[in-house]
């Protein structure tokens, strides 16, 4: 961080992914949950009208008070709206329903799609609110004006893909839309890394999507594979992250392992641009 003066601001990753089910969520959930274990600051912004990150992280509904839809169009502020979470170190800034009214609400905003990046900014110039390291925002499953205010304000991409037969179907049209973002809003955005998610080793289809993700995105592709857990799928219905439900299960280590990975990545991107 700069010596002295303002603190450094917190790494800004978005989990997106235009389809639904692919592990956007989880891995939100999860890799926060990982990263915070290992000593990181992390705040979860949930910005999915279904609010299932709040809801796996223990919030519930009618413990959101302040909403991202509040920080969005300007109600509340990032620090007013954030909760803690059962894991130390770990908060999040839940959704409620409200969030899917929100595109039409402010269409015709000259400033609609820099609303996320905005309110972190001030998020992080406040000295009442935690001091942040990573900030990863849960995207719904569209390319919408929500998933575009992430990306404004991102850092980098996460991009969960399932390891299933249409694995690729629909990564050209997120890489045009990062693309898009890249040229008329955000020019610094990059993507961070594609995570496989749901590996199933007793299918070889499985293999074979990795095998062909790693040839088409090559080192893209984090090393880490999210295996197919049955323990991952139950933990939020207890409202846990899976690694405070199972920590020794193969869905806790694998979610370990990638933010170790993310780690890595950030500190040789640190130093490429030291250099
Ligand atoms: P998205 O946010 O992209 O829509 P989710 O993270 O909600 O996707 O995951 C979709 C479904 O798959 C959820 O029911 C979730 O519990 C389940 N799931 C995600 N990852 C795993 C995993 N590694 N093992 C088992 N089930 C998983
Ligand atoms: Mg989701």
């Amino acid at each position: 961080s700069p010596a002295g003066g303002t603190p450094a601001a917190p790494r800004v990753l978005a989990l997106a992914n235009q389809k639904g089910g692919v592990g956007k969520t989880t891995t939100a959930i999860n890799l926060g949950t990982a990263l915070a274990a290992i000593g990181e600051t992390v705040l979860v912004v949930d910005l999915d009208p279904q609010g299932n990150a709040s809801t796996g992280l223990g919030i519930e509904r009618r413990a959101r008070n302040l909403s991202t839809y509040d920080v969005l169009t300007g109600e509340a502020s990032m620090r007013e709206t954030v909760m803690e979470t059962g894991v130390p170190q770990l908060y999040v800034a839940p959704s409620t329903l409200d969030l899917s009214g929100l595109e039409l609400e402010i269409a015709a905003e000259r400033d609609r799609a820099f609303r996320l990046r905005s309110a972190l900014k001030a998020l992080a110039a406040d000295s009442l609110a935690p001091r942040f390291t990573y900030v990863l925002v849960d995207c719904p499953p569209s390319l919408s004006l929500l998933t575009v205010n992430a990306m404004a304000a991102a850092d980098a991409i996460v991009v969960p893909l399932q390891c299933e037969f249409f694995a690729l179907e629909g990564l050209s049209q997120l890489l045009k839309t990062v693309e898009q973002v890249r040229v008329s809003l955000n020019p610094a955005l990059t993507i961070h890394g594609i995570v496989l998610t749901m590996y199933d080793g007793r299918n070889n289809l499985s293999e074979q999507v990795v095998q062909d993700v790693r040839q088409f995105m090559g080192d893209k592709v984090y090393e880490t594979v999210i295996p197919r857990n049955v323990r991952v799928s139950e933990a939020p219905s207890y409202g846990k992250p899976v690694l405070l439900y199972d920590l020794k299960c193969v869905g806790s280590q694998a979610y370990l392992r990638l933010a170790s990975e993310v780690i890595q990545r950030e500190r040789a991107a640190r130093a490429d641009a030291a250099a």
